[in-house]
């Protein structure tokens, strides 16, 4: 990977624009500096990869806008060695970008090619969270309870391990919808039986599936 002065240069300008869109947690805009984003696109990207938009990268689904990283990544909330749930890894950035802030990541995507993409990209940036193939609907008990589940793709509605698999005080950032929109929601689990919701307007994913993809 060749992270040049020039890539360098090109994320503290994406760091300056979305403090302008209101991200105020210095640690997450910390995380966006030390992970390099072009890393993972396409190199024909490469010049773009710094602006504040979302790209194919494969199978039909594509990398977050760098905004929504962000903004995700915020309502988490998260602290150092917190033990974090998330679903859809994708191309793999926002996996590094939580290790890049010290949590202990589980991350579970459906598609076989970007599982092994993504695998193999984020251990070239030396960072070590456990990655699964699999189905995200149904979290993963093995590593349970987390302090905090993050969904990176439109969920139709919550799933119920998601919210067993959680911790009494952990919150789950997940947007909650079908077709075009999606209302990015947070929850946080009260006690067994009470949640607190909170919701933080419309936003963009690609569908959440529910069959396990080859
Ligand atoms: N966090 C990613 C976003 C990728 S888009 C990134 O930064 O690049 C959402 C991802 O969720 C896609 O890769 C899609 O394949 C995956 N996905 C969709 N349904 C899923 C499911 N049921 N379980 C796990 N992953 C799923």
């Amino acid at each position: 990977m060749i992270d040049t002065y020039r890539h360098k240069g090109m994320r503290r300008k994406l760091i300056e624009e979305l403090r302008a869109m209101g991200i105020s947690a210095i640690d997450v805009l910390d995380a966006f500096d030390q992970v390099p984003r072009h890393f993972f696109l396409d190199s024909s990207f490469t010049n773009q990869a710094y602006s504040n938009m979302a790209f194919q990268i494969g199978e039909g689904q594509t990398i977050s806008h760098p905004y929504t990283v962000a903004f995700q990544t915020q309502l988490l909330n998260l602290n150092k060695g917190q033990r974090i749930l998330e679903i859809g890894t994708g191309s793999g950035f926002q996996t590094a970008i939580l290790c890049a802030l010290g949590a202990r990541v589980v991350s579970i995507e459906r598609q076989r090619n970007l599982y092994i993409s993504a695998k193999s990209k984020i251990a070239q940036l030396g960072y070590v969270p456990n990655l699964f193939f699999g189905d995200g609907y149904k979290g993963k008990a093995s590593y349970a309870p987390y302090d905090s589940i993050l969904v990176t793709c439109g969920a139709p509605f919550i799933p119920e391990d998601l919210k067993n698999q959680l911790k009494v005080g952990g919150r789950l950032v997940i947007p909650i919808g079908e077709g075009d929109k999606q209302i990015m929601t947070r929850l946080t689990k009260i006690n067994e039986e009470e949640w607190k919701t909170e919701t933080f307007g419309d936003f963009s994913f690609v569908p959440m599936l529910t069959k396990t993809a080859k």
